[in-house]
């Protein structure tokens, strides 16, 4: 039987590092305690268990796993959580598998393909490398003209979207 990558995420990780390195934990017996990043506390109700690898704060009731915790204090859908644990954790996610891909990584992707194409027109368009010639005279650099990604925009107004649309997006 093959484990679910959230199943070995939590088997690699553990619950204190994890926590441990977004807020400062201290020792309380058999758990760990801190100030709550989810509300506004003086008196640290906000405890982590090692045993259970589970938190749980009695001041606003938030809790769960590693998984939770992250979605909580990074604000992401579970999909960006699951990615950044399973960095961590050293563990390779298959890509394919939609339920993974949430709106925000889709958008990425698509800004992705965006920024190409206008770096595309830039460098491969007639009136691009006019655009481009334009660039270098005014005394831009071309290793500039590559890492700050400058782009050129056709005249053309559908140009974006007829290539966003021949890539599937709708
Ligand atoms: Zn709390």
């Amino acid at each position: 039987m093959i484990n679910s990558p959230v199943d070995e995420i939590k088997n690699r990780l553990d619950i204190i590092a994890v926590i441990g390195s977004y807020i400062k934990l201290q020792k309380a017996g058999a758990n760990f305690r801190a100030v709550c990043p989810f509300h506004s506390e003086q008196k640290p109700s906000f405890f982590v268990s090692p045993a259970r690898q589970i938190w749980h704060c009695f001041g606003c009731q938030k809790g769960g796993s590693i998984f939770n915790f992250v979605m909580e204090i990074e604000r992401v859908e579970f999909g960006d959580a699951l990615r950044m644990l399973a960095q961590k954790a050293g563990i390779e996610l298959k890509k394919e598998d939609p339920r993974l891909k949430t709106e925000r990584q889709r958008f990425y992707e698509m800004y992705e393909l965006a920024a190409r194409f206008f770096e595309k027109q830039l460098e491969l368009s007639k009136t691009g490398k006019e655009a481009e010639k334009y660039l270098l005279s005014r005394g831009i650099k071309e290793n500039s003209v590559k890492e700050w990604r400058i782009g050129y925009a056709p005249e053309n107004w559908q140009g974006l979207s007829d290539f966003l649309v021949s890539k599937g997006y709708k």
